[in-house]
């Protein structure tokens, strides 16, 4: 998007404000479909990126399932529009009876621990159950995101199969799919592939599969040197060697996978207002009209999200380091190059997609911003910003 659309835009609705480009959410989920030529291939959206219910029901239209981690995110893919058998729940460390909640549904179950296998296979061996497998491989590199080592809380350890298949046989419960979520960045395809082999090595253990899930990891660029995940060479060396086990196993499958980041982060943009510029002895602080309330990657994972000053795109570059109103240190960017900003100039936050918005809160007691989405050159509001009302909803005032 233009930084001239992105500011009219801001005319309109306000700021703090997310944007997102509905024509490159398109893109990328094309790309995706493009890159793994099997017959029966299934993206399952990854919705705790972006959780919009226009973003679900653009994402639906598109032909996408969705992948859900909680029953409120399976409520609101209902409301989407999105069926119960284009769903897969994924949870972690839920109750039982949520589980049970969403099967009851008609959902697909993903379990990623042996006691759950075991109660729910005892007491609904007819429901068919995809199983979580951790393959044991770090895939990104940093702990805070990788999900397939040996001491991660996600996924049934590859030792563990035989358990599983113990579990399988005494209560005769249907196992249709495998899957594996590595973690998340996909920074070497080779890597990824190497997961893949243990996962199609279990997979020989089930007789009865439908599907075989390869989560996701696939990795953005956040700025021009970053690596992406190459998806077109991914996709070439995997479909080969999805054909070629099919065959092995006898039957066609159907190859999932189920991408947050890819789909969105690129689709976002944050604009924010600066409020003040301030000279200390060594720093030029830029303090904008938000902070980790509404974008917390830079301080939680450490993002470097590319900051443009989109009301002086041309205007000469200058070192600024972007700090935010919460009265907390709220640093988004350190010490970056940024066009010449001016009090009241409007930034803007590149890969503000996924993990963004639904990562806000309303901490400092502010508001959550405005969402909108941008379809055939137009801003469409899916979300209103928020109000002092929101604020006080479900707050008791005591009579004391
Ligand atoms: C978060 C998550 C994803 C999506 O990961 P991205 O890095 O956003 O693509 C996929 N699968 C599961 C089980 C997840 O928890």
């Amino acid at each position: 998007m233009q930084p001239k659309e992105l500011l009219d835009l801001t005319e309109q609705f306000g700021n703090p404000l997310y944007v997102y480009d509905a024509e490159k959410i398109e893109f990328q989920y094309n790309r995706l479909t493009n890159a793994f030529k099997v017959e029966k291939l299934r993206i399952n959206y990854a919705m705790k990126a972006l959780s919009n219910i226009s973003i679900l029901k653009l994402l639906k239209n598109l032909g996408s399932g969705l992948d859900t981690v909680s029953i409120q995110e399976v409520r609101l893919g209902l409301h989407a529009g999105f069926t119960p058998d284009r769903i897969i729940f994924t949870p972690n460390g839920v109750s039982f009876e949520e589980i049970e909640e969403v099967a009851e549904m008609g959902v697909q179950i993903n379990i990623d621990n042996l006691s759950v296998l075991e109660h729910f296979g005892a007491k609904y061996p007819k429901v068919p159950v995809c199983i979580r497998i951790n393959p044991h491989v770090m895939a990104g590199g940093n702990e805070n995101i990788s999900v397939g080592h040996i001491d991660s809380k996600f996924g049934i350890s590859i030792y563990q199969i035989p358990h599983i298949l113990r579990i399988v046989e005494n209560t005769k419960m249907n196992i249709n799919g495998i899957h594996m979520h590595t973690g998340s960045d996909i920074l070497d395809i080779e890597v990824f592939l190497y997961a893949s082999e243990i996962l199609f090595d279990a997979a020989k253990q089930f007789k009865n599969l439908e599907f075989l899930d390869f989560g996701s990891g696939f990795k953005v660029p956040y700025k021009k040197s970053d690596i992406e995940t190459n998806i077109e060479e991914l996709g070439k060396k995997l479909t080969k060697r999805f054909l070629a086990f099919e065959k092995e196993y006898g039957r066609e499958l159907t190859l999932a996978f189920e991408p947050g980041k890819f789909l969105v982060s690129e689709a976002g943009y944050f604009l924010a207002k600066v409020n003040v510029v301030k000279q200390t002895t060594s720093t030029v602080f830029a303090g904008i009209d938000s902070g980790f309330n509404h974008l917390i990657r830079p301080m939680f994972y450490g993002s470097q999200h590319s900051i443009e000053n989109i009301s002086n795109p041309k205007g000469k570059e200058r070192f600024y380091t972007v700090v935010g109103y919460i009265c907390e240190t709220d640093t988004f960017a350190n010490n970056r190059r940024i066009p010449e900003i001016h009090e009241g100039d409007m930034l803007c936050f590149r890969n503000a997609g996924a993990y963004c918005f639904s990562m806000a809160s309303n901490y400092n007691s502010r508001f959550k911003p405005a969402e909108v989405l941008w379809k055939n050159g137009k801003g469409h509001l899916i979300r209103e910003r928020e109000t002092f009302d929101d604020l006080l909803q479900n707050q008791i005032l005591l009579d004391i």
